[in-house]
């Protein structure tokens, strides 16, 4: 490999994050290789390893627009409008995120999007070298060695500039870590889940509202499920680990079955292989990562989940990834100093990752255990009027995160000054008429800035 060209980059991982950051830097005329522990998903099919689809919002289109991906994408993506929320007793009711159908989230299968993505890497000119599994680093000598899983052969490989795109296990971080301290944190969520398939209906139709997302909440554990544009709907259960239920107290497909009798009725007949999904899937596990640094001098530096990941309940860790591949290419693209452009990275992206980690943290508790509750619900009537009365004030915490792209650490600090009014203002009253709005208004233009989205 040539690596006296400094616009060469050597990115490890070809999951969503290392796919796209390949297209956008292959596009900037820079040499890039991409190597992959796994095989190509177009030649044997997506070996996936966990949740099959995945809520697109506008953070992930923008960067998917910038690489000329979005009309690929959307071909196969589902809308959802907003929550359908399944009460106990069957009933359902859905919960818009926006305005209108120009405010919603899109479902997308993991590995139609990451084959698309791949291809478009190649036709940009990036090289994809698959089985090849990062194992080690010399920062010494700037090689990189590389496993093949299937023969255990070795290949070590010269590089300039290496970008950890391998997710939340990555081998890159842990090369890193050996170098250099990076104040590296990881906190398991005492809670962890399980993937479950609704097929079809017997007309080949889906069986439930497709453009929507469902929820089960149940309090301190929930449901949801997602559509797949082949008909079906991926659900995925979330449990605690101990108490119960948990998954400690469900230790099999027939006990798995007994909770969703008792606490999701309506769904066991939508999942006709539930025992045997719960046997054959395995329990995932959530974390959120935390790190104090993102690159070594001007030889490594990580994005996506290698950097920041983050428990699934905003659905924002693939919208955030792609949100610093934009962000990276820019950065290489200002300027020829790598150690400043990765400096520069990270000091734009790392409050912000931190920023949607703390609010995925958050909405867990939001969706499992208040959105079917009254309070709850006043608050949010409170807040689209608020919206209305005050448009470039009071823009709702789910917008922002779903439907904008000023910055996460923004949203934020928006959000829970907008979630204080709207507590301070419903106390003590049942439904809209009794709003003081003369106050709430003085409050709004008190402490509520006008809002651009900068982000254009
Ligand atoms: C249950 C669940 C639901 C989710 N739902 C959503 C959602 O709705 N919306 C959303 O935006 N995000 C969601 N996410 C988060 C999203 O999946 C991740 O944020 C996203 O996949 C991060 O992309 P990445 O490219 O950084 O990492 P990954 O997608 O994990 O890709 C890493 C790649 O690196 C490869 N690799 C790993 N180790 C090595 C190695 N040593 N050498 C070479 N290659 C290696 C892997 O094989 C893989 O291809 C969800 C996550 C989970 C667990």
């Amino acid at each position: 490999m040539d690596t006296d060209n400094t616009r060469s980059l050597t990115i490890i991982g070809a999951g969503l994050a290392g796919a796209l950051l390949a297209t956008l830097m292959a596009r900037a005329g820079w040499r890039v290789d991409v190597f992959e522990k796994r095989g190509d998903p177009r030649v044997k099919g997506y070996e996936g390893g966990r949740s099959i689809n995945l809520a697109l919002a506008e953070r992930g289109r923008h960067a998917l627009r910038i690489a000329d991906a979005d009309d690929a994408v959307m071909r196969q993506a589902v809308m959802m409008r907003g929550r359908m929320v399944h009460s106990l007793d069957g009933r359902q009711q859905l919960q818009r995120y926006g305005r209108d159908d120009s405010e919603v989230i899109w479902s997308i299968h993991r590995g139609d999007l990451n084959i698309t993505l791949l291809d478009l890497a190649e036709q940009a000119g990036a090289a994809l070298h698959f089985h090849r599994r990062l194992d080690g680093v010399d920062f010494d000598t700037n090689v990189a060695r590389f496993t093949d899983e299937r023969d255990g052969g070795t290949h070590d490989v010269p590089f300039v500039a290496l970008v950890g795109a391998d997710g939340a296990g990555s081998s890159l971080r842990a090369a890193m870590r050996a170098r250099q301290d990076l104040g590296e944190r990881t906190e398991f969520l005492d809670h962890s889940y399980k993937e479950l398939e609704i097929p079809p209906a017997d007309d080949g139709g889906f069986i439930m509202e497709p453009n929507a997302l469902h929820i089960w909440p149940r309090g301190h554990y929930m449901c949801i499920a997602l559509p797949n544009d082949e008909r079906t709907f991926t659900v995925t259960l979330f449990l605690p680990n101990e108490g119960d239920p948990s998954f400690a107290s469900v230790r099999n497909g027939a006990e798995a079955l007994a909770l969703f009798r008792r606490d999701f009725p309506d769904a066991v007949p939508l999942i006709p292989e539930l025992e045997q999904d719960w046997e054959r899937n395995p329990t995932g596990l959530l974390a959120t990562l935390y790190l104090d640094r993102w690159h070594v001098g001007d030889q490594a530096v990580l994005l996506g989940d290698a950097a920041h990941a983050m428990v699934p309940f905003h659905g924002q860790g693939m919208n955030c990834a792609f949100e610093d591949c934009v962000s990276l290419a820019r950065h290489l693209q200002a300027t020829p100093d790598l150690a400043a452009a990765f400096a520069a990275f990270e000091a734009e992206r790392k409050p912000n990752a931190l920023a949607i980690q703390e609010m995925a943290l958050e909405n867990y508790v939001e969706m499992r255990d208040k959105v079917d509750d009254s309070g709850f619900l006043l608050q949010r009537e409170l807040e689209l009027a608020l919206q209305q009365r005050h448009p470039a004030r009071f823009v709702p915490h789910y917008t922002m995160v779903s439907f904008m792209r000023i910055p996460y650490a923004l949203a934020r600090q928006r959000s829970e000054v907008q979630r204080g009014l709207l507590v301070e203002h419903t106390r003590g009253i049942d439904d809209l008429a009794g709003i003081d709005w003369d106050a709430v208004d003085a409050d709004v233009l008190a402490r509520l800035p006008m809002l651009e989205d900068g982000a254009g």
